[in-house]
């Protein structure tokens, strides 16, 4: 009787621990509506806690838990979805204690949708010239008051669930994009095991999602190994990272096609640190589904706007007489409010004039990535990619690095 009681009460709680586990919503549910015919490209969703973000998607940056000179009011109206939150910066200053009195960054900042932050890895090894990499983590001296710090997987993951992004990045071992030898091989197997480390570190992971990051610099072999040994981990989606670094183009565009071709199709794939428009476009073609780069506010700090042939920069003189907005078909606020001469006059003096330029270029990227999703939604990406790129080379003189990486997602200009 008490063994078949035992045996009773034990059926109950397996029924009980199902039920409950149907119950959990996980962190990160990505639904794909379309794959382009052609492409690797595709058009879908990922459900975070915070909001529901179309795919693919372009992610401002929000260095200090703001973007430069935008409210997360304005984000919301220029349609911004999901943004990125440095972790160096938030972890340093205000810091974990004003961060977990706020109740982290969403309310700190007021900001209600989608955030994702990166490991604060990065950020350490290219500010701060000290910083040494060892096993145990990332090694600096304070720059507040020179004292030894260190960061380890478990310390960047600590900070991470106190900021409470949807999305964290695990910490990796950063070297140069075009670095070569067994440095670079140490820091692909080394970013795998802080990515089991970081794992084990997570306390929230019914509420935020891990991103490892697949490394391996610019050399298949190990690139591939990276990424082979990172989908045996439990995860909600993936990075490509160590590129955008100073590389050829035409090792970077391979170096996405090899990892979007191991990475598996139904989770997210995110390319860090890419934003110029024509990138945008190709990687989407690669398989891409998320990206970040700083270059439309940086651009803007420059007087530079961005428009479909690229980008105009309005201290330049022959802009002082144009009463033409920066793009007439753009439906920002600077543009429906302000012309080209108005915005050249303030450019150099009024700090409101980085405000404006940046407005719009946020909202460049926002409608680049809309249109990018239409057109698969609608199956003629390949037919986008040709307008575009006869958009911005007129005379048809394609890079050949585009025509190479078009051409391996069987596209051809026209
Ligand atoms: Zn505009």
């Amino acid at each position: 009787m008490y063994i078949k009681n035992n045996v009773l009460s034990s059926i109950k709680n397996l029924a009980n621990l199902e039920r409950m586990t149907e119950n959990i919503e996980p962190s990160l549910r990505f639904e794909i509506f379309r794959e382009c015919q052609r492409t690797k490209a595709r058009t879908g969703r990922m459900i975070l806690v915070h909001h529901t973000v179309d795919t693919p998607v372009f992610m401002p940056v929000g260095t200090q838990g703001t973007l430069k000179g935008l409210l997360p009011q304005q984000l919301e109206e220029l349609d911004c979805q999901i943004i990125l939150g440095n972790t160096y910066h938030l972890g340093t200053r205000p810091g974990t204690n004003i961060m977990r009195k706020a109740g982290g960054l969403h309310k700190f900042m007021n900001w209600k949708r989608a955030l994702l932050t990166d490991s604060g890895g990065f950020q350490m090894v290219s500010l701060l010239e000290l910083a040494k990499i060892t096993e145990e983590g990332v090694k600096f001296k304070s720059p507040y008051n020179e004292s030894d710090c260190m960061l380890t997987p478990e310390h960047s993951i600590h900070i991470q669930n106190v900021i409470g992004a949807d999305i964290m990045m695990q910490l990796d071992d950063v070297v140069k994009s075009t670095l070569t030898g067994p440095r670079l091989e140490e820091a692909m197997h080394r970013t795998t095991r802080w990515l089991d480390r970081c794992i084990t570190a997570h306390k929230r992971p019914d509420e935020q999602s891990i991103f490892p990051i697949v490394q391996g610099g610019l050399d298949p072999k190990l690139r591939t190994e990276s990424a082979n040994q990172l989908i045996n981990r439990k995860v909600n989606g993936y990075a490509v990272g160590g590129l955008s670094g100073g590389e050829s183009k035409d090792d970077f565009w391979r170096m996405v096609h090899l990892s979007t071709n191991i990475l598996p199709a139904n989770k997210p794939r995110y390319l860090m640190g890419v934003g110029f428009a024509t990138d945008l476009i190709i990687c989407s073609a690669l398989g891409i589904d998320m990206f970040d780069c700083v270059f439309p506010t940086r651009t803007a700090r420059f007087g530079c706007a961005l428009v479909r042939t690229g980008q105009i920069s309005l201290r330049q003189v022959q802009y002082s007489k144009d009463m033409r907005p920066i793009d007439e078909s753009c439906e920002c606020s600077t543009c429906k409010t302000y012309t080209r001469a108005y915005l050249h006059h303030i450019v150099t003096v009024e700090t409101v004039a980085c405000h404006l330029l940046s407005v719009h270029n946020i909202a460049f990227q926002m409608k680049l990535m809309r249109d990018i999703r239409e057109s698969i939604k609608e199956q003629r990406f390949p037919e986008f990619i040709q307008q575009y790129m006869l958009d911005v080379y007129p005379d048809k003189e394609y890079p050949p690095w585009i025509i190479s990486a078009l051409e391996a997602v069987n596209v051809t200009l026209l």
